[in-house]
């Protein structure tokens, strides 16, 4: 059985902010607007988040949020993601593989997230409606327990899916 591996970082969406800025490829000063995507790099001992910017001629620009501490509340050292897991970023759908068993490990969370909307949030194709049915069956499971859909997921929380 091959496992797939995922990490994500759960953060509730902000709304979408703008900044005048030199714009290194257009020359000029320009508006970039957030394109509120983040993304997490790993450093060492720290994790760095990055908003992604955009100007109206598409350039992007990362401006950099916060530096978690691997030491702090916001991350576990042992929760530091090992090169196998891939990080799902915000608003990214993954695909299944029908071969696979998919383990995704929560990193952080900012905010409430359910357990059926964020799977719904980030696997392509599967409805809301297709998860709840798995939780129930127990073909999903939370930190290899039966779980319910509304369960609020937590920093650490392992989801482990069997596709088949
Ligand atoms: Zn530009």
């Amino acid at each position: 059985m091959q496992i797939q591996q995922y990490s994500l970082v759960l953060q509730q969406q902000r709304k979408a902010d703008s900044v005048k800025k030199q714009c290194k490829m257009c020359g000029k000063v320009t508006l970039f607007t957030d394109t509120t995507i983040r993304r997490h790099n790993a450093n060492g001992k720290n994790i760095y988040q990055f908003a992604i910017y955009k100007c109206p001629e598409n350039h992007s620009w990362n401006k950099k949020l916060d530096i978690y501490k691997t030491f702090s509340d916001h991350v576990d050292p042992a929760s530091l993601v090992p090169t196998e897991f891939k990080a799902i970023e915000p608003g990214e759908k993954i695909t299944i593989n029908p071969i696979e068993t998919i383990e995704i490990k929560i990193l952080g969370v900012a905010g409430n997230f359910r357990l059926d909307c964020t799977l719904a949030d980030h696997i392509e194709g599967w409805s809301r409606t297709e998860i709840t049915n798995k939780i129930k069956a127990g073909n999903i499971r939370l930190n290899n327990c039966l779980t319910k859909p509304s369960k609020k997921l937590s920093v650490h929380d392992k989801i482990l899916i069997d596709v088949n």
